[in-house]
């Protein structure tokens, strides 16, 4: 255990203070270490906070409290017929390398340092998400020190109700120590961008769009549209990841490339763990954000998105496409829920960092006109948290169902540093006591 004062916290402590000044580090090197101290700071009285890879967007403030920091639990141990066992804490990057090596891989995120913890239990929307779905699509188990300290086994045959609540509930129910996925046979991949000019930008929106609607699964793709940044002109990108044959990469990508305005083209054949990158964190700004899905990107839905991101100046926008295996998982068999989306929109403005709380308050105005076209929140990437947001992620029979299994598991709401569920009133129902 670390204090404020002792060496190894103080040299730590620059990560944790997102999340408030914690009275504790602590970095467990076993399952039995991390119930041992879920038990402590429960008989104490003190806020837990998990962290994987520590970047979950919503900062969860632990003043005072407990952080489980889950470094030294990162093993990857790839066993028989591709399941892979991988300790809560273990980044992206490294879970790459380490399947890349017997010729496997997770559709995780796009960047290295991500968590496997806070990735997997919101979800995770990575270059393979079409083929194989979320990241939590994947999981076929997970290792749990539950609020009473106990470690149990979530499977879809033990703990099912657990098992189903960690597929999108994040870290409300339990300390995740492992985590067991299916891994799937990759090889290389083709990977890079084409560059357009941006003179019509729901024009060239309407084409992407059409262009996957018929493109093979194997295809994913990502729009990216940028302000001017120093002297880079603005522009926008269709990020491309194609893990079907790479003989096949040119005759898939061509209808992409005569999309009207193409600048520049960067695709190569690589790795898929050298797909993940490791972007800089603006500093000096505050970030404020818009993210929801659509479960049509229709016309009406891309012009209103033009327009809402016209209105608020240097902001960014990102889509992601998503028609493909996520919509082949009924919508009530995970606690992610939004599967009968297209595209997931990410919008993104850099104010200055001493911004006006109307300012902020104005672009989160302008960019809710868009609430009319689109459903729901990706936890993932929610800068926000609280009740409105917890009931923006989760639709009401999602969320009536988690607070049912809080109440089973977490009756006292001790992981209540997250995007909370609260526990549902009324009678425990005796998990595998
Ligand atoms: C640069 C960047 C790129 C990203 N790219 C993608 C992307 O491509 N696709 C995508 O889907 N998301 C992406 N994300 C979002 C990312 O999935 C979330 O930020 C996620 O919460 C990060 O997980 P973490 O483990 O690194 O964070 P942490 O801060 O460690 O964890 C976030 C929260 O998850 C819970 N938690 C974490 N681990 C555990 C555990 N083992 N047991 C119980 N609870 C736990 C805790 O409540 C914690 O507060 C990106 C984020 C960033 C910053």
């Amino acid at each position: 255990m670390l204090r404020p004062g002792d060496d190894e916290y103080e040299r730590l402590r620059p990560d944790y203070m997102v999340a408030g000044e914690p009275a504790l580090i602590v970095r467990p090197s076993s399952p039995e270490g991390v119930a041992e101290t879920v038990r402590y700071a429960a008989e104490h009285g003190l806020p837990i906070s998990v962290r994987s890879g520590g970047h979950g967007a919503a900062a969860f403030a632990n003043p005072g409290g407990v952080v489980i920091d889950l470094a030294r639990l990162r093993d990857v141990a790839v066993g028989e017929a591709g399941l892979v066992r991988i300790g809560g804490g273990a980044t992206w990057g490294e879970i790459a390398a380490a399947l890349g090596r017997h010729g496997l891989a997770l559709s995780s995120g796009d960047t290295r340092s991500v968590g496997v913890g806070g990735l997997t239990l919101g979800g995770g929307i990575g270059w393979m998400v079409r083929q194989y779905g979320l990241a939590l699509d994947s999981l076929v188990g997970a290792q749990v020190v539950l609020a009473d300290g106990r470690i149990v086994r979530a499977t879809a045959s033990d703990h099912a109700d657990l098992f189903w609540a960690l597929r999108g509930g994040g870290g409300n129910f339990g300390v995740v120590t492992e985590f067991t996925f299916q891994a799937h046979p990759v090889g290389e991949v083709v990977f890079g961008a084409l560059t357009f000019g941006v003179d019509d930008l729901p024009g060239l929106l309407r084409g992407w769009r059409d262009v996957m609607r018929g493109a093979p699964e194997e295809l994913n793709t990502t729009v990216l549209a940028m302000p001017p940044f120093g002297d880079q002109p603005p522009g926008v990108q269709i990020l491309v990841c194609w893990t079907g044959d790479p003989e096949q990469a040119d005759e898939v990508v061509a209808p992409l490339r005569a999309l009207p305005g193409l600048r520049d083209e960067q695709l190569a054949r690589t790795a898929y763990a050298d797909v993940l990158e490791e972007p800089e964190k603006p500093e000096g700004v505050t970030i404020v954000d818009y993210n929801s899905f659509a479960a049509d990107f229709d016309d009406r839905t891309i012009d209103a998105l033009a327009a809402a991101r016209e209105q608020v100046d240097a902001s960014v926008l990102m889509i992601r496409y998503l028609r493909g295996a996520l919509n082949r998982v009924p919508a009530s068999e995970t606690a992610f829920a939004h599967r009968d989306s297209e595209v997931l929109l990410i919008l993104a403005a850099f104010l200055p960092v001493d911004a006006a709380p109307e300012d902020v308050a104005t672009v989160r105005r302008r960019w809710s006109a868009l609430d009319e076209y689109t459903r729901g929140m990706y936890s993932n990437f929610s800068m926000l948290a609280g009740e409105e947001t917890t009931a923006r992620i989760y639709p009401p029979d999602t969320l009536a169902r988690l607070r049912e299994v809080k109440r089973d598991y977490d009756p006292g709401n001790l992981f209540a540093r997250n995007h909370n569920v609260r526990p549902a009133e009324g009678v425990l129902a005796g998990v595998g006591a």
